[in-house]
């Protein structure tokens, strides 16, 4: 069945039996790019949990189909809220970040201004990025069959990071003395942990008066293991134990 992201709220007002003509986007891309014919099945989705299943009534410059059923989904959703506050690495390497962090799950990203950050993205800039950016979100999660798209912040400093968002638990990954791998934090049985925040330092590492701060907010040292990762490989091996330890690849 081909999936098709809508805007939010798009699906509210709809019920079976309804026809509906796509919007211009979403038709070109059913039309033109997934090459829909009439009576195929269609999966639309809002990114925020409710689906829309539908069949292909006619492919002609107005792209119309037939509501069948409208529902509430919760579809590759993990139970360990994870929120990634990392700082954007240069070139391609965050996009990647992106569409990975979305396949393995992640909840919420939040771009971090750390005193290393190489990437300073300018306030004029910012609504430019994050229209890309919510794009690629909202593709991986269609490719990896997602009914949730990832929610985006625009980039924080960590202070506001940190204000942005509660969580049980915060991790910052820095390797070193008392740094422990994330199974052997969060399967502590007298932990009840359901939300994460996952803290990823740019190329050149955190500050160590950062990292003293995270410590003043709760934040626990996890280590990736023995070798230094490039952040883009940190942050997504991170998310991977997370999920593996205590999220939707550990066994249930
Ligand atoms: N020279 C930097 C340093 O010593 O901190 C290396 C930074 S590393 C390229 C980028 C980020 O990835 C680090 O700030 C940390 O958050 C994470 N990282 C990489 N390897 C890690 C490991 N083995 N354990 C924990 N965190 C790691």
């Amino acid at each position: 069945m081909r999936r098709i992201p809508v805007p939010p709220g798009y699906l509210d007002d709809l019920n079976p039996g309804d026809p509906l003509t796509l919007p211009a986007e979403q038709a070109h891309y059913l039309r033109d790019v997934l090459r829909a014919r009439p009576e195929d099945r269609v999966e639309l989705f809002d990114g925020r949990g409710v689906c829309a299943y539908g069949q292909v009534l006619s492919v002609d410059e107005e792209l119309r189909l037939r509501i069948r059923r409208v529902e509430k989904v919760e579809k590759g959703e993990s139970p360990l809220a994870i929120t990634l506050f990392q700082a954007i690495p240069k070139g391609k390497r965050w996009e990647w970040i992106l569409e990975k962090a979305t396949e393995l799950g992640v909840q919420r990203i939040v771009p971090l201004q750390t005193d290393r950050t190489v990437v300073q993205v300018p306030d004029e800039r910012i609504p430019g990025k994050m229209k890309r950016w919510k794009k690629i979100l909202t593709s991986a999660a269609r490719q990896c069959g997602r009914s949730r798209v990832p929610e985006l912040s625009r980039p924080l400093s960590m202070s506001d990071a940190r204000e942005s968002c509660e969580v049980d638990i915060d991790l910052v990954a820095h390797p070193g003395p008392g740094a422990r791998l994330p199974s052997s934090i969060l399967n502590q049985s007298e932990l009840d942990i359901s939300t994460v925040g996952l803290w990823i330092g740019p190329e050149g590492g955190f500050e160590d008066r950062e990292i003293q701060r995270l410590k003043t907010f709760g934040a626990r040292p996890i280590s990736l293991g023995p070798r230094i990762l490039r952040a883009d490989t940190a942050g997504i091996t991170a998310l991977t134990l997370l999920q593996s330890a205590a999220g939707d690849l550990a066994d249930q």
